[in-house]
């Protein structure tokens, strides 16, 4: 209800809703916070671990909130797919990374591509392949430049979206998994699904500078991706020895805090970020 607005909210701990009443409140606070514009994209570099340039950029979520300030996705996302609102917010997400994109490219800059993540609930929606055809012609964003992040969870539960797949890589757009190694897919799955690229998941890559499993997980990763022709990509690197393990894989592409945070539009620097 309306009564229950912005006093409420200030006390609630987004993420935290323990009850059915929590969640009603928070999916409320986030259905205005979407209304209001207050959903905003950050974006955090993937760079060529060759050449230290940028190769593309991630679309991350976040909400400014007046009250609460700047929230992370963790803490209202479960809620957004709970309640439906993420085929909105993706929407929203999805709309404002190809805005930004096609900013820089007016402005001569050259972004390279725009990850964007879409989840389970948007994929079965059943309005995501129009969507993204729908955003594509009025943002002019080139279909090449623009890669559909889906994690791999997802993909191994329900076999019914290799179809839409199809039709997204239809529309000319790439298609990503995300949290790579998490979803137990079979490499019979996997070479059905028509996808360009995989992102090895952080977990994995955390635990790469001493020897032992995350290792021998990581390098058959590159493998796999090598001898299926896909673009692999290690996510959550803080380190130089991770950056230095991973070159020594062939590792192509990364992403991390160690090239960049997720930042705001007016702080992407699409500079090399080495040598
Ligand atoms: P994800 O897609 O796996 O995104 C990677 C997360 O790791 C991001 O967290 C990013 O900020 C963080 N990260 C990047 N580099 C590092 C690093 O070096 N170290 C560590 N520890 N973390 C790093 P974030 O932005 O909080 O997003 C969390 C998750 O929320 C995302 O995980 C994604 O699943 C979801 N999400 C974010 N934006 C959207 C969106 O627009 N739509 C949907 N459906 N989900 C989103
Ligand atoms: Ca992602
Ligand atoms: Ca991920
Ligand atoms: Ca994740």
């Amino acid at each position: 209800a309306k009564g229950e607005g912005r006093g409420t909210v200030t006390v609630f701990e987004p993420g935290m809703a323990e009850s059915r009443r929590d969640e009603l409140i928070l999916e409320g606070a986030l259905k205005r916070a979407l209304d209001n514009g207050e959903l905003v994209c950050h974006y955090q570099p993937q760079v060529s671990l060759s050449t230290g340039r940028i190769l593309g950029l991630e679309a991350l979520v976040r909400w400014q909130s007046p009250e609460m300030g700047l929230v992370s996705p963790g803490r209202f996302i479960p809620v957004a797919e709970t309640s439906g609102l993420i085929v909105a917010l993706g929407a929203h997400v999805l709309r404002e990374a190809c805005r930004q994109y096609m900013r820089w490219f007016d402005q001569g800059a050259n972004p390279g591509r725009m990850a964007v993540n879409v989840s389970g609930r948007q994929l079965r929606s059943g309005s995501l392949v129009a969507l993204v055809k729908a955003v594509l012609e009025e943002t002019g964003m080139p279909p090449e430049s623009l890669e559909l992040e889906i994690t791999e969870t997802f993909l191994v539960e329900d076999l019914a979206i290799v179809p839409i797949l199809s039709d997204l890589k239809a529309l000319g757009v790439r298609l990503s998994i995300d949290d790579f190694g998490t979803g137990h897919s079979s490499l019979a799955r996997l070479k059905d699904l028509p996808v360009d690229k995989l992102k090895i998941d952080q977990s994995f890559v955390r635990g790469l500078s001493e020897e032992g499993d995350d290792q021998a997980i990581v390098r058959a990763i590159v493998a796999l991706g090598g001898s299926m022709g896909l673009d692999v990509l290690a996510e959550g690197v803080e380190t130089e020895s991770q950056r230095h393990f991973l070159q020594s894989l062939g590792c192509e592409v990364a992403q991390g805090y160690l090239f960049s945070r997720p930042v705001a539009a007016g702080d992407v620097s699409l500079q090399a970020v080495f040598p």
